[in-house]
C-alpha cells in the first residue's frame, strides 16, 4: 500500500488532538431567524444573514424570473461570453447605491480581494496590511508578490510609521484594511487612515464585507458611514452576506474598475456569478434604496441584544457592530458553552485559538432583522440560564 497520502491522516489526528477539526453542521432549513440543524429546531445567532434577505421574497421571486429569460448557467468568463446585460445593470446599480463613480462585479468577496490587490501591486511594490486582516485579504497580499508589512491593528500612528520607515524603497504603496472586523465587531479608522494614506500618496483599499448592508446610510457601507465618497480607491464589498446572495464586487474609481476589467484574473479566468444570483442581488438593491426599514430593525436589534447582555454581566468586547462576541477566555469553556447553548435550542459559534487570540476564546453571536423581539428574549433567557450553569454570570 502506498504511504504517500498518510501525512493527511496524521495531520488530521493532529488537528482532531489540539481541539482545532472542523465538526461542520448541516442545515436542513431556508435561512431565517430559526433553523433545522442536525435535524434540531434552533434559534439561529450564527449566520451573516444580517438583513433576512437570503430567504426574502422578493429576492426568491426576481431569481425565479430570471431563471427563464436567462436559463441557469453563465457558461463563459465575463471577458469572452459571460456578460449579460445583467451583469452590468448590477454594477450600474451598486455605484449609484454606493455614491460612487463604478463598480466591478466579481463571484465572491474572496474572489473580489485575489482579483484586486494582485492587479494592484506586484513585486517592487509594498502592502500595509491590518495584522487582524480577514484570510482572503492576506491571501491575496501573498498572490501578488509584494512585500507585505503589517501594522498595528485599527492603528493609524503605526500605519503612518510603517510607511515612513518604508518611504522610496518601493515602485508603489497600498495600504488594506478590513472595515468591520469579524471576530470582534470593530471598526477600521477610515477617515483617520485615509488622512494617513492621502498624505503619503499611498493607494487606499477597504473590505467591507461585514459593512456592506449594515454600516452607513441605509447600508450604503463603511465609506458612507466616514463620509469618503471618491477617496478610498478600491472599496471590496459581499453580496454574501447582509446581501443575502452570493458574490462580490469593487466599488469606487472608474480607473481602478477599468483595470480589473483588464486584469483581474478570477474576472479573467473565472466564470461569470449565475443569472439567478445577479437577479437576486438587484432585487436587493431595489429592497435597500426602498427603505431604510430592515437596517434600522438591524441596528435596533443589535443595539436591544447587547445592553441586554452586558446588563445580565456578560462581557462583549470591543463590539461596534450587530457582530457581538461574548467573551469566555479558554476554548473549552467556549465550547461547552455552545454545546450548551444548543441543547437549549440556540445555534451560536464558539471561536477558540487560531481564529482569535489565545485566552480570547468567545461565543459569536450575530444579530440579523430577521429576529423578532420574541427571539431576541428567548435567546437572552437561554444565554441567562447557560451562563449561571456553567459561572460566568452570577
Ligand atoms: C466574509 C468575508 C469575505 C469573503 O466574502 P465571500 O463573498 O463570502 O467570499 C471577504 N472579506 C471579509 C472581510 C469577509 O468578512
Amino acid at each position: 500500500m502506498s504511504k504517500r497520502l498518510d501525512w493527511i491522516q496524521e495531520e488530521l489526528e493532529a488537528l482532531k488532538q489540539a481541539g482545532l477539526y472542523n465538526r461542520i453542521r448541516t442545515i436542513g432549513s431556508a435561512q431565517g431567524a430559526w433553523l433545522v440543524v442536525d435535524g434540531k429546531r434552533v434559534l439561529n445567532f450564527c449566520s451573516n444573514n444580517y438583513l433576512g434577505l437570503a430567504n426574502h421574497p422578493q429576492m426568491v421571486r426576481a431569481a425565479q424570473e430570471i431563471l427563464n429569460v436567462y436559463g441557469v448557467g453563465p457558461a463563459a468568463v465575463r471577458t469572452i461570453a459571460g456578460t449579460l446585460e445583467l451583469h452590468l445593470e448590477l454594477e450600474r446599480r451598486l455605484a449609484r447605491f454606493k455614491n460612487v463613480e463604478a463598480a466591478i462585479t466579481f463571484q465572491s468577496g474572496f474572489m473580489a480581494n485575489l482579483a484586486a490587490i494582485p492587479a494592484l501591486v506586484g513585486k517592487e511594490d509594498v502592502i500595509y496590511s491590518d495584522e487582524l486582516n480577514h484570510a482572503s485579504i492576506i491571501d491575496a497580499c501573498r498572490l501578488s508578490g509584494a512585500t507585505i508589512v503589517r501594522y498595528n491593528h485599527v492603528n493609524p500612528d503605526a500605519l503612518d510609521e510603517a510607511i515612513r520607515q518604508n518611504k522610496g524603497k518601493y515602485r508603489r504603496g497600498l495600504a488594506v484594511t478590513d472595515g468591520v472586523f469579524s471576530m470582534d465587531g470593530d471598526i477600521a479608522p477610515l477617515d483617520k487612515i485615509y488622512e494617513v494614506t492621502s498624505q503619503h500618496e499611498v493607494m487606499l483599499m477597504v473590505d467591507d464585507a461585514h459593512g456592506e448592508g449594515v454600516l452607513g446610510r441605509g447600508g450604503r457601507g463603511i465609506v458612507d458611514h466616514f463620509d469618503l465618497h471618491g477617496k478610498v480607491d478600491v472599496e471590496v464589498g459581499t453580496f454574501s452576506k447582509a446581501f443575502g446572495v452570493v458574490g462580490g464586487a469593487v466599488a469606487g474609481s472608474p480607473l481602478i474598475v477599468e483595470w480589473l476589467r483588464q486584469r483581474g484574473r478570477p474576472f479573467l479566468f473565472s466564470s461569470a456569478a449565475t443569472p439567478a444570483d445577479v437577479a437576486a442581488c438587484i432585487a436587493a438593491l431595489d429592497i435597500l434604496e426602498n427603505s431604510t426599514e430592515l437596517v434600522d430593525k438591524l441596528w435596533a436589534n443589535a443595539n436591544y441584544f447587547k445592553s441586554e447582555m452586558r446588563r445580565l454581566g456578560f462581557d462583549t468586547g470591543l463590539s461596534v457592530t450587530p457582530i457581538t462576541p461574548i467573551m469566555l477566555g479558554e476554548a473549552p469553556l467556549a465550547q461547552q458553552f455552545s454545546r450548551e447553548l444548543f441543547e437549549e435550542g440556540v445555534f451560536a459559534m464558539a471561536l477558540g485559538f487560531p481564529t482569535v487570540p489565545r485566552g480570547k476564546a468567545r461565543i459569536r453571536v450575530m444579530i440579523s432583522a430577521a429576529h423578532s423581539q420574541e427571539d431576541l428574549q428567548k435567546g437572552l433567557e437561554i444565554f441567562a440560564r447557560v451562563g449561571k450553569k456553567l459561572g460566568v454570570i452570577h
